[in-house]
């Protein structure tokens, strides 16, 4: 049996909003039409069968991707995604995306992705893990520390890192630490890696509120997604004495105006796999938690959840990007237009990727560094690209997520240029 792809969640093709906002970018940046060509393409598109026996005994064959979209300034870092709507052309976004975050942040990688259409709440553990070890030994000859580093993104976890991890270095004969990050810490994963997506955004909305004049005491919060992102971004902002108005995962959306008592939501998902029947909350949709009255408002889950029809109705004076590609290129017009204080993916969710790159350098020197460290060198990356961002957004009056861009590209289009055109 094939599984064939669902009907998409997306609107709009994810790839093409990509490619946009390169081309809005390279105007306002003046860089070269040659190296926006370039840019505008993946450099490998790589496209896996994946036959997996099931524990009934049938076999069922997914289908899985790994795409470089660009390696000047590195070797290319990317997470993986295990979600049923996962296209071709998410992935190459997705990629794009990556190479920008890196440059921005100004590490030495280049951006990269993987995914695989399934369902991995579907899946039994054994499944899960006999995909998992097929789709790696089919991108084998991609990956590697010195070429292409994977990660975990939605619907992947340390676990299924630790599983690539382990059918590398069996092919290799030896452990190799640097082929993927996220590990698990017994594994050479680096302390801090979990809550390092959520730490970065965090940093990000303190220096954001600095601008604003305002403190973060005086902020009402709402969270969309209680995954890794948005339930660490919940933790830390309340830990900050701001006050989480509503949070919400794929099922649930809740709401509190006195603030929702965010160590309980862990407890009640931890113990439920759920936020449903946490007390102490009023239940509303996931759309309304986008327009709620709030100061902040962190989409932290999918993609395209803030687009044209709703983005007048928000609320919040500042949107941080928790998630990958939240906001639709008409929903960012229209928020700019009203003056909301933008933090885009690249700059609020490079956390993870940041201290993905420490993992890696842990990993190929053996010598593993305490978590105040990693939390103190995560603060200097992410509020140095915070500042230079914003010092690029004021030189050129414009956004923050051309400004983010535009540091980036030039980063990686001076790489490209140095490097030459081969041959
Ligand atoms: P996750 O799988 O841990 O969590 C996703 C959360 O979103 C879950 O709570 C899920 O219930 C919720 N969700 C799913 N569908 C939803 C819907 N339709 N409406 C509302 N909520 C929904 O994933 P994650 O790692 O937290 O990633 C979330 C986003 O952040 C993705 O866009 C991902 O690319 C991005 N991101 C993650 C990392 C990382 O290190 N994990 C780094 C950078 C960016």
């Amino acid at each position: 049996m094939t599984v064939e792809a669902p009907v998409s969640h997306l609107r709009e093709n994810p790839y093409d909003i990509a490619r946009e906002q390169l081309r809005r970018v390279a105007d306002a940046f003046a860089i070269d039409s040659n190296l926006i060509n370039v840019l505008s393409e993946c450099k490998k598109s790589v496209v896996v069968s994946i036959p997996v026996g099931m524990d009934d005994g049938s076999v069922r064959v997914f289908e899985g991707y790994r795409v470089t979209h660009n390696i000047a300034r590195g070797p290319s870092k990317g997470g993986i995604r295990y979600h049923q709507d996962v296209t071709l052309d998410e992935v190459k976004a997705l990629a794009m995306w990556m190479t920008w975050k890196c440059a921005l942040m100004n590490i030495p990688f280049g951006g990269a992705k993987g995914g695989v259409i399934c369902d991995p709440k579907q899946l039994s553990e054994l499944e899960l893990q006999k995909l998992t070890r097929r789709y790696t030994s089919e991108i084998i000859n991609e990956i590697g520390p010195e070429r292409d580093i994977p990660a975990p993104d939605v619907g992947t976890t340390p676990r299924v890192m630790a599983w690539i991890f382990d059918t590398y270095s069996m092919n290799k004969g030896h452990s190799v630490l640097g082929v993927v990050t996220g590990k698990p810490l017994q594994l050479g994963g680096s302390l801090g890696r979990e809550e390092a997506t959520a730490r970065g955004s965090l940093f990000c909305i303190r220096e954001a509120v600095r601008k604003r004049s305002r403190r973060i005491e005086e902020l009402r919060v709402a969270v969309q997604g209680f995954g890794n992102v948005g339930s660490f971004l919940a933790k830390f902002l309340a830990e900050d004495g701001a006050k989480v108005v509503a949070i919400s995962d794929s099922r649930t959306a809740l709401h509190n105006p006195n603030g929702i008592d965010v160590p309980a939501a862990f407890a009640h998902k931890q113990e439920t796999g759920t936020l449903e029947g946490l007390r102490g909350a009023e239940t509303i949709t996931n759309e309304e938690l986008l327009i709620l009255d709030c100061d902040v408002l962190a989409p932290c889950a999918l993609e395209q959840v803030i687009t044209g029809e709703n983005a007048d109705q928000v609320k919040a004076d500042i949107v941080c990007e928790g998630a990958n590609g939240p906001l639709t290129p008409t929903a960012d017009e229209i928020l700019e237009d009203k003056g909301v204080l933008i933090l885009p993916d690249v700059l609020a969710n490079a956390g993870g990727v940041v201290v993905s790159y420490f993992e890696w350098v842990q990993g190929l020197q053996e010598y593993f560094w305490k978590e105040a460290e990693v939390n103190a060198k995560l603060n200097d990356i992410v509020v140095r690209a915070f500042n230079e961002t914003w010092a690029t957004r004021e030189t050129r009056q414009t956004s923050m997520r051309v400004a983010a861009y535009g540091v980036a590209v030039q980063r990686v289009a001076e790489a490209t240029t140095t490097r030459g055109l081969y041959p």
